[in-house]
């Protein structure tokens, strides 16, 4: 399956097109009748998310590029901004400000004709994935995680360094030396290499073509796009490459075959030397330790003391006793690790409890969900987890921004929870803990439960120390507890996060929360949340648990909103905002 990386904000206009050639928006235009202000909407070639607008006036075609700004609003040139490509039609329909006629009719598909994916759909989709591959050698679920949860950053790196992982970058060599790898070897038309000019750190293009080198200068415009001279401008160098190798764009040949640069670094290192801040890939937690085959051969639910060193420093406490830090020592590396110790004075009930919880953190491994490194017994029972330094999320307190990236990853642990048929049964803000301040994993697995392969639920025969402000009512009213009630505490805790940690529900107790619900009420949008996240958790607090939407759909909506404004944002989800409350 391909993944969509960037939604594209056209793709749901019946009226657009995707990625077709300027004859062939003519031609559905002539099929459609050639009336005035007949139009469609096709995906640009050049400016990486722009749009061509073509319509129709006394019979003659118009065709008006719409780009894509830093800030994310899309303008055709000298007219307004608009926050999206349907919105300017929309605008373009009741003004012409400038065009040849309004927009009158829309151009739609015929039946059965989809928008056609365009060149860079595909190639931004591989490079995402090739990035990531080779840059944190992930594969797999790891690999699949890794894309969704951290496309606009990757994205954003790969617009600003892809070229120099491309075997055709040479890096800042000068022009002879440029010709000299030219000539070595073969020598057909189209081999070619990009370099750096030392002058004025500007790029250059050198091509072959008839056995001898071409040199191109690559100019970069006051917004920083990129052009041979007077050919078309492109965000990136890999784009500009990418379409030379399709169209000559003035140069004397397109570009066909990459002059390998002999010294390019097998390991990629420097890359990651312009990156602006640590992704969870980056961490030592987004794999399992046992990721590793030669640790896996190690791996058993019980493990030994000897490899175990105890902090005396605590991280945190519970009824159950303390959690403490340390360190682990597995075959190749030590890892650190928290430890929850029990009580020594512990009746048995509390450890059957303790080993409950370990059976069911064994059957996990997701990179947003804490895991299990083993248990140990020794002075006292320890369930030995992955660190999360960060401590929980109610208490931790950042820009809003941050705070979608942070609940979007705890919507994929919840999704992988969901696909694995468990249900957690104490989503909270305070179960889910950080690892920085862009690193989110669920925790605290004392209440889960595995679901039977038929069961969709999971039913509790005595009510206990429920977390009752973050249950569902069909847990409340009749115990049952499935993937579903954790869809209305994960509403919860968006609520608790986008609202800086806040008690829900303020002062009512257990019972008051019941009626309220009942009644119909929910709590109060938070001040300052977005209406896209509040809307959301409304949806999470539907009633009737048949209506209420699962995590793939929760992780989906998520998923969009989360992109949508990584887009709009200059600088992208990692903007820093004021946080309330610093990590260490
Ligand atoms: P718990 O009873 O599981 O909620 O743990 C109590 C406290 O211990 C939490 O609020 C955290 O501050 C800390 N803690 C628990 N697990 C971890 C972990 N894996 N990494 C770091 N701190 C943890």
């Amino acid at each position: 399956m391909a993944i969509q990386i960037m939604p594209d904000a056209a793709a749901h206009l019946p009226f657009y097109y995707g990625s077709i050639a300027r004859s062939e928006a003519e031609e559905y235009l002539k099929l459609a009748g050639m009336s005035d202000g007949l139009f469609l909407l096709r995906q640009c070639l050049r400016s990486l998310g722009g749009y061509v607008l073509s319509m129709v006036c006394n019979l003659q075609f118009y065709h008006y590029a719409i780009e894509r700004q830093m800030n994310g609003t899309y303008a055709i040139a000298g007219g307004k901004a608009h926050c999206g490509p349907e919105e300017l039609c929309e605008f373009y329909s009741k003004d012409a400000d400038g065009l040849c006629c309004t927009l009158r009719k829309p151009c739609n598909r015929p039946c059965g004709v989809d928008p056609q994916p365009g060149v860079f759909d595909s190639m931004r989709d591989n490079m995402v994935r090739e990035y990531v591959r080779q840059t944190w050698k992930l594969e797999g679920d790891a690999l699949e995680q890794a894309i969704i949860s951290q496309a606009p950053q990757v994205e954003k790196l790969i617009a600003t360094t892809a070229h120099e992982r491309m075997p055709w970058y040479h890096g800042s060599i000068a022009r002879d030396e440029a010709e000299r790898r030219l000539y070595s070897g073969a020598q057909p038309d189209g081999k070619f290499l990009l370099r750096e000019r030392k002058e004025n750190s500007a790029y250059a293009l050198s091509l072959v073509y008839g056995k001898t080198v071409y040199h191109y200068r690559i100019d970069q415009d006051k917004s920083g796009k990129y052009s041979i001279p007077e050919g078309t401008k492109f965000d990136t160098l890999w784009q500009l490459v990418e379409y030379l190798k399709l169209k000559p764009d003035g140069l004397i040949f397109y570009l066909r075959e990459a002059c390998p640069n002999p010294n390019m670094p097998g390991e990629l290192t420097s890359l990651s030397a312009g990156k602006s801040r640590l992704l969870p890939m980056d961490t030592s937690v987004y794999e399992s330790p046992y990721s590793d085959p030669e640790e896996l051969k190690d791996k058993k639910l019980f493990l030994k003391r000897d490899h175990l060193m105890i902090d005396e420093v605590e991280l945190g406490a519970g009824n159950f006793g303390c959690v403490k830090k340390g360190v682990y020592k597995m075959r190749k590396k030590q890892i650190d690790v928290a430890i929850k110790v029990l009580k020594s004075n512990n009746e048995k009930t509390v450890k059957d409890e303790m080993m409950k919880e370990a059976q069911i953190m064994h059957q996990l491994d997701n990179p947003y969900i804490v895991r299990m490194i083993g248990v140990c017994e020794a002075e006292s029972l320890m369930l030995v987890m992955e660190m999360a330094s960060g401590g929980p999320l109610n208490k931790f307190l950042a820009s809003r921004n941050n705070i979608v990236e942070l609940m979007h990853q705890v919507s994929m642990g919840m999704k992988y929870l969901e696909e694995k048929n468990f249900v957690h049964r104490d989503l909270a803000a305070r179960n889910v803990l950080l690892v920085n301040q862009h690193y989110a994993k669920i925790s605290d697995f004392g209440l889960s439960k595995a679901l039977g392969a038929d069961d969709s639920y999971y039913k509790a025969r005595t009510a206990g120390k429920w977390p009752l402000k973050w249950y569902a009512p069909e847990c409340i009213l009749y115990h049952k507890f499935s993937s579903k009630s954790d869809v209305w505490s994960y509403g919860v805790t968006m609520w608790e996060a986008f609202s800086y940690g806040q008690k829900p529900y303020k002062k009512m107790k257990g019972p008051e929360v019941i009626s309220f619900i009942e009644q119909g009420k929910r709590m109060d949008c938070p001040t300052d949340c977005p209406a896209e996240m509040y809307a959301l958790m409304q949806q999470c607090w539907t009633y009737r648990w048949e209506e209420r939407p699962g995590f793939t759909t929760v992780e989906n909506v998520i998923r969009s909103y989360y992109y949508s404004i990584a887009t709009k944002t200059e600088n992208g989800p990692e903007t820093e905002g004021k946080s309330k409350a610093a990590l260490p």
